[in-house]
């Protein structure tokens, strides 16, 4: 346990730190995809503000404060971590690097990478110089993630990987892809998987976009055609890729349940359905009542996270209580966002214009309860793996 002097001096560094290095344009606590930098080779950085930003922050090993200094970390402890966070929040600072590295193959790696991977590939993600996206949905293997098709034939120092994926977030901007590759068909699904790490500019893989009813493109299809993998691109085992797999699902549920503890900048639902809705529905009993069931729950929700943080900081690992994090905070987001509607009427309705696209915002929430694992499938890990029910 860090004293408490220690971490008063910790805080004033970074307030000061803070202050002299987040643009003034970086305090907005705007968190949208268009506001924060994905980095990789393809970024083109929206202002210089935001360049400065990430290049500050990096420098500083402050884009991934908990990793190891060596591999572009800042080394910060959880209770430091904290600090820095509550400080970033002080002042409505956008986080300065968002990426699927950071916050999906980074922490496999440190689990599982070799330190030449780690050395290779960890600092160029906290420098946002490597975008990643992840290769592991196919049009056959959702839910049902153990039964991915995409196979790697052995021959000799690298994989001849071939193979569809789909619903890869952003991969026709990512740089590289973390995938889960057959490699041994004759054995129990989950026991012939690997986990590899593929170049995207490699001959053989290409992208289709798959274009939303909205006209958006988030989304793409993913084709690999006789690409070869090197052997040194594999992460853990050979065949033992559903470790890995798993462990990153943690990682990546983890992240996506923070959604539900509030919305960005901390901002209370009360104030942003009054300030939205206007004083008449914001006077409205049953939506007040609804707000505050939301903001409690919401409290509940970071407090338990919190709790698992500290239990996975004492070396207990979160495992599948992570379903449950996913779960609460997925369907929590759907309700908040739900009360907004409610209390905007027709005004919320607008799809991208002065007031603000709520509807997106409300859809988008429908999609974080089906990314990284569904809520029903949540449900069941939960009920076996947590409850010990007996199954049906
Ligand atoms: C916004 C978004 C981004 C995504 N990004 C990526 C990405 O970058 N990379 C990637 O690899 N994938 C990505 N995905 C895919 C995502 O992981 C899958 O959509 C998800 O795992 C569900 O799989 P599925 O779509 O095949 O649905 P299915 O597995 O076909 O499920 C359909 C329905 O059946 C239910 N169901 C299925 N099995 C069971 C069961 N055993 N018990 C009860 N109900 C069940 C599900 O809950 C769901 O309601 C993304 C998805 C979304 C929405």
């Amino acid at each position: 346990m860090q004293g408490e002097d220690s971490l008063k001096a910790f805080r004033a560094e970074m307030r000061s730190w803070l202050e002299e290095n987040c643009p003034q344009q970086m305090r907005d606590g705007r968190i949208t995809d268009d506001a924060i930098c994905w980095g990789g080779k393809n970024w083109t950085f929206s202002s210089e503000s935001q360049r400065l930003w990430l290049e500050r922050a990096s420098a500083r090993g402050l884009t991934v404060p908990r990793w190891p200094t060596e591999y572009g970390g800042a080394g910060l402890s959880r209770a430091e971590e904290k600090v820095f966070l509550e400080e970033m929040e002080r002042i409505n600072a956008r986080p300065p690097l968002k990426s699927f590295g950071i916050s999906m193959l980074g922490p496999a790696l440190l689990q599982f990478g070799t330190p030449e991977q780690n050395r290779h590939y960890l600092p160029q993600i906290a420098r946002g110089e490597i975008r990643w996206c992840q290769g592991y949905s196919e049009p056959g293997a959702g839910s049902d993630l153990a039964s991915v098709q995409t196979r790697g034939e052995d021959k000799g120092d690298h994989w001849l990987v071939n193979g569809q994926k789909i619903w890869t977030s952003y991969a026709d901007k990512a740089d590289w892809i973390f995938a889960l590759v057959r490699t041994d068909r004759d054995v129990p699904k989950h026991k012939g998987i690997s986990f590899l790490l593929i170049d995207m500019g490699d001959p053989g893989v290409t992208t289709r976009p798959i274009r939303l009813i909205s006209g958006a493109s988030p989304f793409c299809e993913t084709f690999f055609d006789n690409v070869k993998v090197p052997k040194g691109q594999i992460v853990g085992e050979e065949n033992r890729g559903w470790d890995v797999a798993k462990y990153l699902l943690t990682h990546e549920r983890e992240m996506i349940s923070s959604g539900g503890t509030g919305l960005s900048g901390g901002r209370a639902l009360g104030a942003v359905m009054a300030q939205m809705a206007g004083e008449p529905s914001a006077q409205d009993p049953t939506l007040r009542a609804a707000a505050i069931r939301c903001e409690v729950d919401a409290l509940a929700t970071g407090l338990t996270i919190e709790r698992y943080k500290d239990m996975a900081e004492a070396g207990k690992g979160v495992g599948n209580a992570s379903a449950m994090l996913k779960y609460m905070g997925t369907e929590l987001n759907k309700r908040r966002h739900e009360l907004i509607m409610s209390a905007c009427g027709s005004d919320a309705l607008e799809w991208d214009g002065p007031v603000g696209n709520r509807a997106a915002d409300w859809l988008r929430t429908k999609a974080n309860s089906i990314e990284g694992g569904t809520s029903e499938v949540m449900l069941t890990i939960l009920a076996r793996r947590v409850l010990g029910l007996p199954g049906s």
